[in-house]
């Protein structure tokens, strides 16, 4: 019955549209971008209307704000600032996005067999003052710091903290106010760290995380599609409306992948993928590292070493269905290297991997060298030819942070 009468409606509506002669409001994209996370980040937000799709971006910006809040470490008051300084000492309150950011981490330690690991944080400062004093560790530098590093010594815990009813004074019964839900089942999210000079590191793992949830926050507001894009980590969400998309065109968004032989050039891509409600995440070690003693040093780090990983895969793509897996992932195959990393996409479900290595540089030096690229059996399918885009697609070049 009710159905009946709101299809009845529709069509009175849209055939009062048709006479008076206007079609229905065609979905409209919106797109901003704003400087943080060391980088530029691009939203794009497609919604019935103008003020539909900036909600969906204010929302976006918010969730942003908020995840770096919390998990920036370079920030005094972090969550994660205070989880490093009391380590050893005190399991810190957090906010829930702190232990929902470390699960996916642990996840994908686990999944890679600790070549990701998120507590490489001594490591990385070794690393730092290495360059400071321009001297390389020692042995024995390298052997306490790894010392210091591991998952098994993070304990992440969430539980709901009861305050039984007959705790409240005075009881509602006894003419005491009403008491509030939360005093009587209050979740709790707590981390600690076991040894003293342990240090949390988010930074392979927190943007991917961060892009993920202000995609979801988009999606929760309503949004047809959405891109949420850092450079190195972007989300795509849903598909393009056909008002927005070149005629014959794909409606998937197009990510550039850029080429590593040119890290200042974010125009020159090696390749570029259509990709729907997927994250396509890339690594490399331009733009960031060390250099000591006149040597280049890669800002990722192998935990089982304690050494910065071989600079020869030179970018590491990941297409994965969360941003944050897609993101640790990208870090963990720089470390495992073409052939495990290889073996470990190929057996993980949905997940996608292209891998460029540097070949040869020629004798006289005056050519790049060659790329050598590795693409997983699925990864293929994904690509497009980026020189055919015409300028309508979302194609931003990734892997420069
Ligand atoms: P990404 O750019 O996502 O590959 O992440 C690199 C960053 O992750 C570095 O700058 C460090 O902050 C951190 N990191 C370095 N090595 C590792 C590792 N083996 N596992 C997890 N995080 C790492
Ligand atoms: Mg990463």
């Amino acid at each position: 019955m009710t159905t009946g009468r709101v299809r009845r409606c529709g069509w009175l509506a849209a055939a009062l549209a048709l006479a008076a002669g206007c079609a229905p409001p065609e979905p409209v994209e919106v797109i901003e971008t704003r400087e943080a996370m060391n980088t530029l980040v691009t939203v794009r937000a497609v919604a019935g209307s103008d003020s539909a799709a900036r909600r969906a971006l204010d929302a976006a910006w918010k969730e942003m704000e908020e995840g770096i809040k919390h998990l920036d470490r370079h920030l005094p008051d972090s969550d994660i600032s205070r989880i490093n300084r009391d380590a050893g000492r005190f399991t810190i309150e957090v906010d829930p996005l702190v232990t929902s950011c470390l699960s996916a981490a642990r996840e994908v330690h686990d999944m890679t067999d600790g070549a990701f690991d998120p507590t490489v944080g001594p490591l990385l400062e070794l690393w730092r003052k290495a360059q400071e004093r321009n001297r390389l560790p020692t042995e024995e530098e390298l052997s306490a710091a790894r010392a210091l590093v591991g998952m098994d010594a993070v304990q992440i815990l969430t539980f709901l903290a009861q305050k039984p009813l007959a705790e409240l004074e005075p009881l509602p019964s006894r003419g005491g106010p009403m008491p509030k839900p939360e005093d009587l089942v209050k979740p709790m999210y707590l981390v600690g760290l076991d040894k003293e000079g342990m240090a949390l590191d988010l930074g392979g793992i927190a943007k991917g995380y961060i892009v993920g949830r202000m995609a979801q926050r988009m999606v929760q507001s309503g949004v047809l599609a959405a891109l949420v894009d850092t450079g190195g980590d972007v989300y795509a969400e849903g598909q393009r409306p056909l008002n927005l998309v070149a005629p014959g065109g794909d409606r998937r968004w197009g990510v550039g992948i850029q080429d590593p032989r040119y890290p200042d050039d974010r125009t020159r891509l090696f390749t570029a993928v259509h990709v729907r409600d997927q994250a396509v995440v890339t690594s490399g070690h331009y733009a960031r590292g060390y250099t000591v003693e006149g040597r280049r040093f890669s800002h990722i780090i192998d935990p089982r070493t304690g050494w910065p990983v071989n600079e020869r895969l030179a970018s590491v793509t990941v297409v994965a269905p969360d941003a944050a897996t897609a993101d640790g992932l990208a870090t963990a195959i720089a470390v495992l290297g073409v052939e495990k990393g290889m073996e470990l996409v190929e057996k993980t479900a949905g997940v996608e991997c292209l891998l460029l290595e540097l070949g040869e540089t020629p004798d006289d030096g005056a050519e790049p060298p060659a790329l050598i690229a590795h693409r997983s059996s699925g990864f293929a399918a994904l690509e497009f030819d980026p020189s055919t885009t015409g300028g309508r697609f979302a194609l931003r070049p990734t892997g420069r942070r």
